[in-house]
């Protein structure tokens, strides 16, 4: 089971504004082992697993 160290919600790393369903969001992670392959929901892998998530308008700055 995911222990609870991350939040569920998913912040972008720059302005650290939660990001929302139906938004295009720009992610930096290292793909893990096909062994250790994450499997839940999108949101709470991302924000486990990423190095840093970007909203639209930080990534274009
Ligand atoms: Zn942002």
């Amino acid at each position: 089971m995911f222990k609870k160290f991350f939040t569920a919600e998913l912040k972008c790393s720059s302005c650290d504004r939660p990001l929302k369903s139906g938004e295009e969001i720009f992610v930096h992670m290292t793909l893990p082992d096909e062994k250790k392959m994450p499997v839940g929901v999108l949101d709470k892998v991302l924000s486990k697993y990423s190095e840093t998530v970007y909203c639209k308008m930080c990534y274009q700055r």
